[in-house]
This record gives C-alpha cells, structure tokens and sequence, in this order.
C-alpha cells in the first residue's frame, strides 16, 4: 500500500451522524486533519429532520431523535456554539385502551401511597448512583457488570422492593427502549435513565408537566447540518465506504469515490465492521454476537389535533405495535406515530399496522405523509463476550469504534461516548484551549 505523507496525522472518519460529528470535531480540535465518508445524501444518520409542507407554512418534524435533556452536557454543548433554538414539547401523556387519555401524574401518582413511593423513588436513586459509581459512566457501560445488573429490571425491582415505582420506567424504558423492563436488563435501565435525568423525569410525575425535555425548533438534522458547517468539516456525501484495508503503515478506505489513506479510521456504527478486509479475532467474535432491533416511524395527519406526546398504556402492549404518538406542534394535527416491527417489514404493512393500531386507540387517521423504517439500527450484543470483544478491539489495528451499541441511546450517549474515545486513544497534537464552566453556560442556554 502507499501512503502519502501527512504533515498531520489524518483520520477518516465512516458515518456523518452525531457521533461522526463529534469524534470529527474533538479530532480537528486536537489538530488531526480528519475527512468524513457518508452514505446519505445528507449528514445527521438518525438525527433525520423533515420539513412538511402544512397549509402554507413548513413545519421541520424530526423523524429519529427528537427530544434533548438538561443532563445531554456534550450535546448542549455543541448545540450552544450554533445557537441552535430550542422549544418545549407537547407534554407526555398516557393513552389506554378506550382512547382515554390521563397525564402522567394522574397515571402514576395515583392511589393512597406518595410516601412509599417518594421512599422507593429515594432507595432506587441511592442504588442507581452506586452502579454508576462502580461499573459506568454515563457513556455506557464499561466494566464488567455483577450479576445484580445483568437481571431483567422488573426481576431487580421485585426483589429489591421497588415494585411500586417499577411503572415509571416505563416512560423512558420501555416507550423509547423498545423492548420491556421485563426483557432489558438492570445495567441498560439504569444507564439509559441516567443519561435522560431521573430527577427530570421525577419532577415531571410529581409536577404533571414535561419541563424536563425540550426539543431543536429547527430538528435534529439542522443541529448535525450546522455543527457540521460551523466547524467547517471535511465531509464526502454521497460516499458509502466498501471496503477498509488496514496494514502498520495505515489505513485504505475504499468508497464510491476511490481509495483514499490515512493514518487511523473511526467507524461510527459497529456493523461497518462487515466491511474490514481484515478482522482481528477480537473483531470477528463482536460481529458475530451483533443484533439489530428494527423500528419504524410513520408521519401522518390525523383528523384533529392531539397536542400531547402519547405514550400507549403497558398493558396495550400484546394488541398495538405503536408506543407512541407524538404531535409536535400544538393545534397542529400532524404526529409521528413510533413502532417496533418484524426485521424486513416493507413501508406497506408497516402503514397498514399504523393505520389499525390508531383506529384501536380511537384515533382517526387521514393520510400518511412519510414512512422511516431503521432496519439496522440499535445495535447492541446478544451476550458480554460481544461486548467484551468490543473493547478488546479498541484502538487496535488503528480504529477505534463509536456509535451507539447498547439497543437505543440517546445522542448524548454516542456524543460523549465518541468526545471520551477520542481522548482516550488520540493525543493532543497541539494544546487545546479548555472550556471553563461549560455546564454553567449550558444553564443559561437551556433557560434562555
Ligand atoms: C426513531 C428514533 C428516535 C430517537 N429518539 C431520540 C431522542 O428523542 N433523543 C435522543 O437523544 N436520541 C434519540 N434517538 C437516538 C439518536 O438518534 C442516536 O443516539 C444518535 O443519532 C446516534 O448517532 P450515531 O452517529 O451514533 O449513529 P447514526 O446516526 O446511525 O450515524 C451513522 C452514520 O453512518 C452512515 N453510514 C453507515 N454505513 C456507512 C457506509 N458504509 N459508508 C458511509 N457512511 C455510512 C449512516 O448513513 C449514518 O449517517 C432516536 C433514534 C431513533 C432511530
């Protein structure tokens, strides 16, 4: 292989999502030259803003991550050198199976027993603090987890006498999380919570308000579009990367455009790992141990406004494929409708589920404008080993893997994991100028 001669050391970079963005970002910032390779014909991966054409006016609606938390510090970070506007969303509710809808707070603070729960609410908090100061950071988990942790989070919270507030979870868990607190386990709960704030989500029951998340006006994808012009980055569009050759000289990264070489690669979703010519053992073995949870997310129009963000009831979970139902405007009759759904659905039956799931609920449909479907997405290891192999592997061979890999994350995991990854494995070329306070800024822009 020949390799040109950098004056700096470069880094190609696969994947021009959020978190290809920021290990782009730290990487220029610690003076590496770094190029981008994106498949999509836009940046953001599943950070997917679409601009609706309603009446006369344009209404951006994020068809994957949509909603950000005063504990997202890296994402609120970034956000702030863009000025990206943010506004508060419809408020979470709660719809069961007669189509009736119930706030948070009447759902679960309900009943005779504040003072058990507001005690159960304190013992988890104490448990979930000692996990975190033991086995993770809030990027994910990154030590080897006690058995405790591995056990279904329902399991957890009977044995621990948490039952009580176990229908929390339900909100960030089981509606986001796609699966349920009966089949995730404790350490993915407990990480996947964290990182939301649970003393938002707390304050959020008691209060009866959603004040604990707000939204980018402009979308998610307008954040990654910005990011990505504000600090100028090197990104081939257009550009799905084939093939990664790897030797002690360097790296070939092979795409629709030619071959180009560089000293390191970052791939930004751990399925590009399919595309190595040359997997190590360490590699092979995380490949193999590889899932994927598909899910879709349908926009339609309905025939009146709902003006909340639906959460379905638990209990509907076995009649309706739909977990939520969220408006994104007020006095607006457009929401997005998120569902799991069999690996290889087709956009018509995923409609068709749509189109009977809301009729279940009461609610009357009058056109879909916009079907997504992520087959590959949320990614994440049938068993430790795939895991395990996974941090084995690095920084070895000069790549490093970021991205999200633990079922569904949210942006401020896959930011901080791929900003932590980059000063783990890259030194400093030159001395970076540190932000004092950032949290403190961050508070004045999440209130502004
Ligand atoms: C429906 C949905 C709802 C969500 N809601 C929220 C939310 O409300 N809040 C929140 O914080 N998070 C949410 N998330 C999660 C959030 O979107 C992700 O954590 C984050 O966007 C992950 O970014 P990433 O860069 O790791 O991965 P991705 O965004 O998947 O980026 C990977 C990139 O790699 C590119 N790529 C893949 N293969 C190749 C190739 N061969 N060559 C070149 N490029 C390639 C892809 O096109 C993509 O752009 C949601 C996700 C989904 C899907």
């Amino acid at each position: 292989m020949a390799y040109s001669l950098h004056r700096k050391q470069s880094v190609g970079v696969i994947g021009a999502g959020l978190s290809g963005i920021a290990a782009a970002i730290r990487l220029q910032e610690k003076g590496y030259r770094v190029q981008l390779f994106e498949r999509e014909a836009q940046v953001g991966g599943k950070c997917l803003t679409h601009d609706l054409l309603h009446g006369d006016q344009v209404y951006p609606i994020d068809m994957g991550a949509t909603v950000v938390a005063l504990s997202f510090q890296k994402v609120l970070s970034l956000a702030k050198e863009v000025d990206a506007p943010m506004s508060i969303p419809n408020p979470y509710k709660i719809i069961d199976k007669n189509g009736l809808i119930s706030s948070l707070r009447e759902y679960y603070w309900r009943g005779g027993r504040k003072l058990d729960l507001i005690h159960q609410f304190l013992t988890y908090l104490f448990q979930v603090r000692s996990f975190h100061k033991n086995y993770v950071t809030k990027t994910g988990y990154r030590a080897k987890i006690p058995y405790l942790y591995r056990m279904p989070f329902a399991q957890y919270c009977h044995e621990r006498g948490l039952s009580d507030i176990l229908p929390w979870f339900d909100l960030p868990v089981a509606a986001w999380g796609y699966k349920t607190p009966e089949d995730l386990p404790t350490w993915y709960v407990m990480g996947e919570v964290d990182v939301l704030g649970l003393i938002g989500l707390f304050m959020t029951i008691l209060k009866g308000k959603s004040q604990f998340v707000k939204t980018f006006s402009h979308g998610y994808g307008q954040l990654a579009a910005e990011l990505a012009a504000h600090y100028d980055l090197d990104i081939q569009l257009n550009d799905a990367v084939t093939a990664i050759r790897r030797d002690s000289e360097g790296v070939e990264i092979e795409s629709r455009s030619g071959k180009a070489y560089f000293d390191f690669v970052i791939l930004s979703n751990p399925q590009l790992v399919s595309i190595l010519a040359d997997p190590s053992p360490a590699e092979r073995t995380f490949f193999d141990d590889l899932q994927f949870a598909p899910y879709a997310n349908v926009l339609c129009r309905l025939s009146k406004p709902i003006d909340a963000k639906l959460l379905v009831e638990p209990n509907l979970r076995q009649q309706s494929r739909i977990r939520m139902i969220a408006a994104p405007y007020e006095n607006v009759p457009l929401v997005v409708c998120y569902l799991s759904i069999e690996k290889n659905s087709d956009a018509y039956s995923v409609e068709a589920i749509v189109e009977r799931d809301l009729a279940l609920l009461g609610i009357e449909l009058e056109e879909i404008h916009k079907t997504r479907i992520w087959n590959n997405y949320f990614p994440h290891f049938s068993s430790f080993n795939g895991y395990e192999a996974l941090l084995a592997a690095q920084g070895e061979n000069r790549t490093l893997y970021v991205g999200a890999i633990n079922q569904f994350e949210f942006t401020e995991a896959s930011v901080s994991t791929a900003i932590h990854l980059v000063d783990k494995h890259f030194p400093d070329l030159h001395s970076l100028s540190s932000k004092y306070f950032s949290w403190l800024h961050n508070l004045q822009y999440w209130f502004k």
